[in-house]
């Protein structure tokens, strides 16, 4: 049985966890592609399995920004110090469940992009090549808007 966290220890646990959940990079995202002037994608939209921060409904292409921390990045490596095992089950957890949502998306159909959260960090502009290359939407202007 892992041992449980009490209330307070565990916010204390969550205070240290940089970059949690994944709200900034997500807007951080969101604006560049509006920047970019790709259109077309709704944020998170709950109809679509797995919950998608973005999706091109029309293009069946699904978005997913994965927090570093709490999707287990390997680059980045963030298990807290205190009861490491409790995160390592609940984060192996989540990584299953990411695993399982790509697959049914894909079954269905549907494109699935991850994006991690550092690969935010320094800019946005491969992230919004990566969507514009799925949704097929790279165009002649992006080039010049470069
Ligand atoms: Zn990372």
């Amino acid at each position: 049985m892992p041992e449980r966290l009490s209330r307070a220890a565990r916010s204390a646990v969550m205070r240290r966890i940089p970059g949690r959940g994944n709200r900034t990079t997500e807007v951080r995202l969101r604006s560049a592609l509006t920047r970019a002037g790709v259109r077309g994608w709704r944020v998170q939209p709950v109809a679509i399995m797995g919950k998608p921060d973005f999706a091109f409904l029309d293009a069946k292409v699904a978005i997913f920004v994965d927090g570093c921390f709490w999707h287990g990045c390997r680059t980045c490596g963030l298990i807290p110090q205190s009861n490491p095992s409790y995160w390592v089950q609940k984060i192996g957890r989540n990584k299953e469940r990411d695993g399982q949502v790509s697959a049914e998306l894909k079954m269905a159909g549907w494109k699935v992009v991850r994006i991690w959260e550092h690969d935010l960090r320094n800019g946005c502009q491969r992230a919004v090549e990566q969507v514009r290359i799925a949704t097929g939407t790279r165009d002649l202007d992006s080039m010049a808007g470069a």
